[in-house]
């Protein structure tokens, strides 16, 4: 079933919803940006259809909606742990197809990655109702169509926003029912993406293993300018969607080290120090080494594990470093460098 909403019935619906959900969406942080006089898109809690920015690419990636940049896990208080509060309500969270992709990753990391699930992540991901709205052009640094990420099916409700409201396909009973009586009936039914500015050839397509992968890319000289032009600052980490792993803190709230709460906070395997073991051994020295750490993360070694790639192709990493390291351009020189080793042989 699809509707039709003009924006004054969507805030009608966003406004009862409100009571049981937090409405979260791409937002304009006006003067927020990286340059002066540059904005922010990032995630907020909206109360309003206008305030969603759904003709932009956010800078950052909806993760932070479940795995937040800085997380409460429990206080302490002499012998006693508290366990960080939540937010009763359920999240509504309106999402591109790509970035849904990215969730799925996310599940596989916070809840599939081992034996146990982590319980912060947990608590968020069960409250989520998955809005997906429409991306039928992307951007010029997208490649989701060779991630094969640009469609999914996997939404409670599905959205086109226009300049004066939004038409909805729902998949989701309790979510068609709270917007009912607010639109006319349509057929609406979401369209996808189907070509990319580019095509990215995947180190796979060599049809070597993925240990043949690592084992002829490490080392490897391509790596080497990036030694020079990366300045490990993380911007590449913090604004992909499937990027997790955090550094764990205790802050103390008094000089008695006994109060305080233990946090995490987002980390990543391109700070220096980050993989950094007992007594001082570090794996990867270089910022090179440490980009190829992570570009086989994304495009080799968590499809080994889970089927899939890391990498949904949204591009914000290329989008936001500030020495304008393309990580789709990597990609294509290691696929470039694999074949060079297959023709030598
Ligand atoms: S394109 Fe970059 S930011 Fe986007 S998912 Fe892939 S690695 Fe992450
Ligand atoms: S954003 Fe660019 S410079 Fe910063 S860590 Fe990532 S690759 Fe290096």
């Amino acid at each position: 079933m699809s509707l039709s909403l003009t924006n004054g019935a969507l805030n009608e619906v966003f406004e009862t919803l409100s009571r049981h959900y937090r409405i979260m969406a791409p937002v304009r942080i006006v003067g927020g940006g990286r340059f002066s006089d540059t904005d922010n898109i990032q995630y907020g809690e909206v109360s309003t259809a206008e305030e969603i920015v759904w003709e932009e690419k956010s800078h950052f990636s909806p993760k932070e909606v479940i795995a937040p940049i800085t997380q409460t896990l429990f206080q302490f208080h002499e012998g006693q742990l508290i366990t960080s509060s939540v937010d009763r309500r359920k999240i509504l969270l309106f999402m591109r197809p790509c970035d849904i992709h990215g969730l799925r990753q996310l599940d596989n990391m916070f809840l599939k990655n081992g034996d146990n699930e982590d319980f912060y992540y947990k608590r968020l991901r069960e409250k989520v109702k998955v809005a997906m709205f429409e991306c039928k052009t992307g951007w010029d640094s997208c490649f989701c169509v060779s991630m094969n990420t640009h469609e999914t099916s996997d939404y409670d409700i599905a959205c086109r926003f226009s300049e004066s409201g939004a038409d909805i396909h729902f998949q989701c009973n309790e979510l068609r029912e709270a917007f009912a009586e607010h639109g006319t009936e349509s057929n609406f039914k979401p369209e996808f993406i189907k070509e990319n500015q580019f095509t990215l050839k995947l180190p796979e397509s060599t049809g070597l293993s993925a240990q043949e992968i690592r084992d002829r890319t490490i080392g490897h000289p391509l790596f080497d300018e990036y030694d020079r032009r990366c300045v490990e600052c993380g911007r590449c980490t913090t604004s992909c969607g499937t990027c997790s792993c955090y550094s764990v803190n205790d802050v103390h709230y008094t000089e008695n080290a006994n109060f305080g709460e233990r946090q995490r906070i987002w980390s990543s395997c391109i700070i220096p120090g980050f993989s950094d073991m007992a007594g001082g051994h570090s794996y990867r020295q270089r910022s090179g080494e440490r980009l190829r750490y992570r570009l086989l993360h994304k495009m080799v070694d968590h499809k080994e594990r889970f089927g899939d790639h890391m990498c949904v192709g949204c591009g914000r990493c290329d989008d936001r470093c500030p020495q304008y390291i393309s990580f789709s351009n990597m990609v294509s020189k290691v696929t470039t460098a694999l074949e060079e080793t297959q023709h030598a042989e």
